[in-house]
């Protein structure tokens, strides 16, 4: 007799945010633009809320999350939740008695006022999410403001369900802030004394509210955590525990493997644990095994993805729960994390082949996956028969697909050798050859790709879109902007010119509309950070390349011109990272596919004359795994992927990348078995350190640190230039160092760019002058 578990429940962690329309980014941003205020906006809010409450509960969700909502972003709301406002924000709306206060001074810690920047943005554990940094320092006073998870809360009893408010946890919340001013010895961790009281009065008042169950999201304990840290959580835990007036806690972890933090939260006395049982399921059940489960507690156990967008297998989520039952007091069944990283419903996709639409899984379509799972564990595999039989055919649909499985395209993966993945020659000599071809002066300067995204490039793309522009003078417009692009540099003085980018929407999903292999969505968006949205092509058969992409830009651009134009093309880590990539294989297989065939596209550009080839990784450090352990197996591919793409030119063609993030230190010896001639990174925001890191590393070949951090309009003047070159030159050899920005200069305006690359010539001039 199969052990029926009467308490188990279908569940979520969260949903996405914005709405079929994409109404709550319509409605931020015109509140924004003045056009609404406050009180509509919180009524579109509400509205929304109502409606995915209805829709997980009409989909047969038993436990509805709550608090997952958010005006912008989840790690802001906890910081506004235990007041954790700077100074500035404060300063810069001073009066919250209204909503309108509230929401201007919540925006203001998102967006910035005139004389208050943001906080800083970076992404969220290994997802392409962005959420706020707090700001934390030795001085913080906090003080909770409970309103928005108790006043959604109670919406939500008005409609009839108790939800399970979701919280970020304080050991994740004190991990993931900084004291931006640094102090000696301090760690927003050291404040844990002061968190863990105001989440005890946060579980007080849900209780009182009625709340039955509370979650907190603990992400951060997927990433390896000192002894000293897992006891903090063991005290913390425990010390929750211990109020009486409480909900049950449900500790969540997501994204990978808990590790040593399992037996921890084991052993405390919380409630509830949920884990991942997708990518991290091996390792998470053997550690629950190991510490002869939880008996005492209830599991909500993650095995719908929640990070991809294909259907589920079924059958095996079903046996995995069915092994679950033996390890814990009761197991209830969940996406691995938040339905937040994935597009809203594949039903609103009517360009999507049918069948290929079978193969999907959206949010919408993970609820139904969850559900049913459920019936099965409870009822049997015989009350969801049907829908597992029509999963499995699916499932063989998708495997037997030609489009998945090309014979061509798998044998040239399997030729690979390592050859392949080696340029001919040393660095040394092709330097010398490259030398003799190109006769660049001494600390030559570039930029990274794009010049500004005008306001007439994005119409002229969205008339193409609507219509209204034929291809033809889309392509005129287009080609226009690289004349009048390769003049400006011209005119400024650049060594070496790029011809901008104006063609391209976005650097993954101009090729993923070239290569086969590659879908795109009309609808699938998902949130990027505040409104911002992106729709990820989904990377769902063996990929190839049926023509050149990106020749005609770059020969054009170097017709116009005798200076060197550098072909600009997005490398494998970065195209995998920012698509959706088929599970149905390793990732390290999927990325040699795109690097064959980005490798055609670099040898096209060489024999088309282009003496230069710029394949872009700024996303070779963002798909780090979390756990250190991870992370050779994946540094690998990555580097084998970047050389199977460039390493097949000639020596005296010249191959650059460029990589932009704040610390470099975990993949600096990737850069190096990169072996790109030129490497261009950001440097200028943390005062050009990684010169001194790459000479401290050995690096041998050329790097082009940042001189123009461009993430803000500021134009830095000469003096600053040339002082970051003459660090620069102090810690590398000048022979080696390239001049150029941070990164691409798509999100800047023309008179900074103008400017600043004017500076950026006079400075380097001035360096040559007097090394
Ligand atoms: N070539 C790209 C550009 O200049 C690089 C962008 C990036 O690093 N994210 O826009
Ligand atoms: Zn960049």
């Amino acid at each position: 007799m199969p052990q029926t578990t009467p308490t188990s429940r279908a569940t979520v962690h969260g949903y996405p945010r914005q709405g079929a329309q994409r109404q709550l980014k319509k409605a931020i941003e015109s509140y924004w633009a003045g056009r609404v205020d406050a009180d509509s906006l919180l009524t579109t809010g509400k509205e929304l809320r109502r409606h995915n409450l209805r829709e997980l509960r009409d989909a047969g969700i038993e436990e509805i999350p709550g608090n997952y909502f958010s005006f912008y972003d989840h790690v802001l709301d906890t910081a506004w939740l235990l007041g954790a406002i700077p100074e500035r924000h404060l300063a810069a709306v001073p009066d919250i008695a209204s909503p309108a206060g509230k929401l201007d001074r919540y925006f203001a810690m998102a967006r910035g006022t005139a004389d208050a920047p943001p906080l800083e943005m970076t992404k969220w554990f290994d997802t392409n999410y962005h959420y706020l940094v707090p700001e934390l320092g030795p001085d913080t006073r906090f003080a909770l403001d409970a309103s928005k998870p108790l006043e959604e809360f109670t919406e939500a009893l008005e409609q009839g369900v108790t939800t399970r408010p979701v919280l970020v946890g304080p050991i994740t919340f004190l991990l993931l802030a900084k004291d931006p001013a640094g102090t000696d010895g301090f760690r927003p961790l050291d404040l844990l004394d002061k968190v863990v009281p105001l989440y005890t009065d946060l579980l007080r008042q849900l209780h009182e509210a009625g709340a039955e169950w509370v979650q907190l999201d603990e992400p951060a304990l997927v990433t390896d955590q000192p002894a000293e840290v897992l006891d903090k959580v063991a005290d913390t835990y425990a010390t929750l525990a211990a109020e009486t007036a409480r909900p049950k806690i449900l500790v969540a972890s997501y994204f990978d493997r808990l590790g040593d933090a399992l037996p921890v939260l084991a052993s405390s006395p919380v409630e509830g644990l949920a884990l991942d049982f997708t990518n991290a399921a091996s390792a998470n059940l053997d550690a629950l095994a190991a510490v002869g489960g939880i008996p005492d507690k209830r599991l909500v156990a993650g095995v719908v993805n929640g990070r991809n967008i294909w259907a589920a297998d079924l059958a095996a989520a079903l046996s995995t729960l069915g092994t679950l039952l033996g390890l814990a007091g009761s197991v209830d069944v969940s996406a691995s994390c938040s339905l937040l990283h994935v597009p809203l419903d594949v039903t609103l996709e009517t360009d999507l082949d049918p069948e290929v639409a079978g193969w999907l899984s959206f949010a919408r379509q993970k609820l139904d996956e969850i559900v049913t799972l459920r019936r099965g564990l409870t009822e049997g595999r015989g009350a969801i028969g049907n829908v597992l039989h029509i999963n499995e055919s699916r499932l063989a649909s998708r495997a037997s697909s030609p489009i998945v499985r090309v014979p061509a395209v798998r044998d040239r993966v399997a030729a690979v050798t390592d050859a392949d993945l080696h340029r001919t020659s040393q660095y040394g000599k092709r330097r010398q050859a490259q030398q003799g071809r190109l006769h660049l002066p001494e600390l030559p300067t570039t930029t990274i790709g794009s010049f500004p995204q005008t306001t007439d490039l994005r119409k002229a793309r969205a008339a193409l879109r609507k219509g209204e522009l034929d291809q033809a003078a889309y392509q005129d417009a287009m080609r226009a902007e690289v004349r009048a692009v390769i003049a400006e540099q011209e005119r400024i003085g650049l060594d070496v010119l790029v011809h901008g980018e104006p063609e391209r929407n976005d650097m993954v999903q101009y090729f993923g509309e070239q290569l086969t292999g590659f879908l795109a969505t009309q609808h699938g968006w998902v949130q990027s950070y505040g409104t911002r949205y992106v729709r990820p092509p989904l990377i769902a058969g063996d990929v190839s390349r049926p023509t050149p992409m990106t020749v005609e830009w770059a020969t054009y651009a170097q017709s116009l011109t005798e200076r060197p134009v550098k072909g600009m093309l997005t490398g494998p880590v970065t195209m995998l990272a920012w698509s959706f990539v088929r599970d149905d294989q390793p990732e390290g297989d999927t990325a040699r596919q795109v690097a064959l065939a980005l490798r055609d596209e670099v040898l096209d550009l060489e024999a088309a004359g282009i003496a230069i080839i710029q394949v872009d990784e700024p996303a070779l450090r963002e798909t780090l795994p979390l756990r250190t352990t991870d992370r050779a197996a994946y540094l690998d591919w990555a580097v084998a992927s970047f050389q199977l793409s460039t390493a097949g030119v000639r020596d005296d063609t010249q191959i650059h990348t460029h990589m932009c993030y704040a610390e470099f230190g975990d993949v600096l010896q990737a850069i190096i078995d990169m072996d790109a001639d030129v490497i261009s990174l950001e440097a200028a925001r943390s005062n050009m350190a990684i010169v001194a890191d790459l000479a401290l590393a050995g690096y041998p070949n050329e790097a082009g640190p940042g001189v123009w951090d461009i993430h803000s309009p500021r134009v830095p003047s000469v003096e600053e230039v040339v002082g970051h070159l003459r660090t620069a030159v102090g810690a590398f050899p000048a022979d080696r160092l390239w001049v150029n920005p941070d990164c691409g200069l798509k999100t800047r305006g023309y008179p900074e760019v103008r400017a600043t690359l004017t500076n950026l010539v006079e400075a380097t001039g001035q360096v040559r002058a007097r090394p």
